[in-house]
């Protein structure tokens, strides 16, 4: 229940635990387009963020892509969450709202119904980003992430370069405050030449889009695409932050066996990348 001075009692559905020992500073409440009212608390704790490890120990290096939507150095394609299913869900509800009568009841209803289809998406895109942001800033205590100013944004049309932007920006930032709370570095590196660089040579070579592959005219090394562009965003991480400048760069000692093929639906459902191993039937 949520008690409002000289205002109302409210029945409200708590999203997450509000722990005892946290002093409530304010309470924002907002109307959603769909009728529904959302309060949001801020909290204050006491807790320091931890201390970040230096150098750090366990890094990765995170390609935010197109096809895939993110390639980390561990060899991780994480594919973009398919919303196709709410996508056409949404189309036909805005078909039955425009064959409406503006203004009526039944127009009102509809645009209800609308309205909760655009957050269905916008929570479910929401949630993928919040799990798969997670993951990383507690699995790693370097995260390197290209700037927002990416190469491959340049190469779509108009509207999904918005959308992607905009799903891009709203991951960098949660990767962003997440390290912070668990005390991983987090670093958004240059992005220029990240994907023409090799990876194990540093020699550039020119590749349009539609080369998935990687493979140097110099050293002779392949990879996959976006992988090698990972790797090059770690090191330019590490580069970065000033650690491990005594330290050879990780690619020549650490390159992993390969990419793995990751479905969103993982990510929504376990909360990380990594196959989750059964337990094995030995005693
Ligand atoms: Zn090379």
């Amino acid at each position: 229940m949520l008690s409002l001075s000289k205002l109302a009692d409210i029945p409200i559905r708590l999203h997450r635990e509000i722990p005892d020992s946290v002093a409530l500073k304010q309470v924002t409440l907002k109307k959603e387009p769909t009728g529904e009212w959302f309060a949001t608390f801020g909290i204050e704790v006491d807790r320091e963020p931890p201390q970040k490890p230096d150098p750090p120990k366990n890094a990765v290096g995170i390609d935010v892509g197109i096809l895939k939507y993110a390639h980390d150095t561990d060899g991780h394609a994480v594919e973009s969450l398919d919303l196709s299913d709410e996508r056409d869900r949404l189309e036909r509800e805005q078909r039955t709202l425009s064959r409406k009568e503006h203004g009526s009841n039944n127009y009102e209803k509809q645009r209800r119904r609308v309205a909760e289809c655009h957050a269905d998406l916008k929570n479910k895109r929401r949630d993928f980003l919040h799990k798969l942001s997670a993951y990383y800033a507690r699995e790693y205590d370097l995260v390197a992430v290209e700037d927002l100013d990416a190469k491959g944004l340049v190469e779509l049309d108009g509207n999904s370069r918005n959308r992607a932007g905009a799903a891009w920006g709203t991951f960098l930032r949660m990767l962003e405050y997440k390290c912070e709370r668990e005390g991983a570095h987090f670093v958004a590196v240059d992005p220029a030449g990240t994907t023409k660089a090799c990876a194990a040579c540093g020699v550039s070579t020119d590749k349009p889009l539609w080369v998935r592959e990687h493979s140097c005219p110099s050293c002779g090394f392949t990879a996959d695409r976006d992988w090698n562009a990972a790797w090059n965003i770690l090191s330019r991480g590490i580069t970065q932050l000033g650690a491990g400048r005594s330290e050879s760069p990780p690619v020549e000692t650490a390159l992993p066996p390969g990419t793995t093929s990751v479905p969103a639906k993982r990510v929504m459902e376990a909360g990380s990348p990594t196959l989750k191993r059964e337990p094995s039937g030995e005693p």
